[in-house]
């Protein structure tokens, strides 16, 4: 079974204007659709590979043939990390519920939870993410380069930004910081909780 790329839960319009629109249709239509492709390529000759979840592929690199295992880690990556930061988008979504609690246990309240992610993600040097990941029931704030996954690590993510020129050169050009910014408005609390509560 080929991998194939997700339809996105919204219009490529839904974020505007903090994400717009070609930038999204870009991100989804090509870039996303490209680490689809190339995925499917890496795995073309190895069909005990093509039947994991590529979360799977990323949990166990170093069971992946090594010829292959750079190709799986960027490309399985690059799969799996944009699906999950479409799925943690959406518009007028309050921060609440239980993720709330634990931010503001953790950090010391949203704002100072707003600094650190944003000082995360802003200090990824080149392209790659800025995470919120649950590691052992322990909330932590990471940043990792390319498209490597925390699920390598062995964390499991709440919350990513996406990081790479491409997410947001369209409309803001170099100015990562003013895109983090504006993405603290499309923040979907409400699958970020859920992405908590799984993990209990
Ligand atoms: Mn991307």
């Amino acid at each position: 079974m080929a991998y194939t790329l997700i339809t996105l839960p919204y219009a490529y319009d839904a974020l505007e204007p903090f994400i717009d629109k070609e930038t999204m249709a870009l991100h989804h239509g090509k870039h996303h659709q490209t680490y689809v492709n190339k995925l499917n390529e890496a795995v073309a000759n190895h069909p005990d590979l093509q039947a994991k979840a590529p979360e799977d592929l990323v949990k166990n690199l170093n069971s992946i043939p090594e010829s292959i295992r750079n190709a799986v880690r960027n490309h399985a990556g690059g799969v799996i990390n944009h699906n999950f930061y479409w799925q943690i988008m959406k518009k007028d979504v309050p921060f609440g519920g239980q993720i709330a609690d634990a931010i503001n246990a953790k950090f010391g309240g949203f704002e100072k939870f707003k600094e650190l992610f944003t000082n995360a993600a802003t200090g990824v040097f080149g392209s790659g993410w800025a995470w919120l990941v649950s590691a052992g029931g322990n909330l932590e704030i990471i940043g990792t380069p390319n498209q490597d996954s925390p699920l390598t690590q062995g964390k499991t993510p709440l919350l990513t930004i996406d990081v790479w020129e491409h997410a947001y050169y369209l409309k803001y050009q170099n100015r990562r910081p003013e895109y983090i910014g504006a993405f603290f408005n499309v923040i979907n609390w409400e699958q970020v909780n859920r992405n908590l509560l799984a993990t209990k």
